[in-house]
């Protein structure tokens, strides 16, 4: 009897004692510990989520997360901080995002998400290559040509320290085909392609086939139509573009 009754204390008191104990419990799943090499050694789904939070896609990823809960309907009082961040169920979803964003080097990140937003596409559709697209196809009709002009020449001086070379080179050395592309995505905008005299010869060069490519991607029937109506801007774009010699 008088064993049972000390085995019944000790059981008893057990919990008295851990409270005495410096707390070792992981602040995201809960988990207890009781030996320190243990706690510190410990990584489960949200602690790591925690840990890579400055890493630039998961950075991307909260700040969609946020711009979401700015924009829908619930009640949200506070700007959702990273804690609910990371116990979000969405949490993966954003994520990928973030990944798809810095994978494709996207423009105008913040626009992209405010987009998608705007579409009420679902999540899934976010990190499709043809929804990006068709948002860089949007922005290129939009956008200040101030801004799509800076974004073009800082792309062309990229390329430049690449290639060794200097911006002013770009239409005359790059490839068809990566300029093309270059401007599907958004990195080149129209303007400085059709408007500069480097980009015009470049143009004049290309392919029946490399011409339908670029069409496909930025409609270029609305093109000339725009720069045979928007004479203003032309000039404006015509002149800067002659100024920086290209
Ligand atoms: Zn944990």
């Amino acid at each position: 009897m008088a064993a049972v009754s000390v085995m019944t204390k000790q059981k008893k008191s057990k919990p008295s004692l851990a409270n005495t104990l410096p707390e070792m419990r992981c602040d995201f799943c809960k988990k207890e510990f009781k030996r320190e090499a243990a706690f510190i050694a410990h990584m489960c789904r949200y602690k790591k989520r925690f840990i890579d939070r400055d890493l630039q896609p998961n950075r991307i990823a909260h700040m969609a997360y946020v711009m979401f809960y700015k924009s829908s309907h619930m009640q949200y009082r506070k700007e959702p901080s990273i804690e609910n961040f990371i116990n979000s169920h969405s949490y993966e979803d954003f994520l990928k995002l973030g990944n798809f964003i810095v994978g494709i080097n996207a423009i105008a990140t913040k626009e992209y998400i405010a987009y998608l937003l705007k579409s009420n596409l679902p999540i899934r559709d976010w990190i499709k290559d043809d929804v990006y697209l068709k948002f860089v196809l949007n922005l290129n009709r939009t956008e200040d040509w101030q801004r799509a002009v800076e974004r073009s020449i800082i792309e062309m001086e990229k390329w430049a320290i690449k290639n060794d070379k200097t911006f002013r080179q770009f239409f005359i050395d790059i490839s068809p085909s990566d300029a093309i592309h270059l401007i599907a995505t958004g990195r080149i905008s129209p303007w400085v392609f059709f408007l500069s005299r480097t980009g015009a010869e470049l143009n004049s060069k290309l392919s029946p086939e490399q011409s339908d490519l670029l069409s496909r991607a930025i409609n270029i029937q609305f093109w000339r139509k725009r720069i045979l109506t928007e004479k203003k801007t032309v000039s404006a774009v015509s002149a800067f573009l002659q100024d920086v010699g290209l």
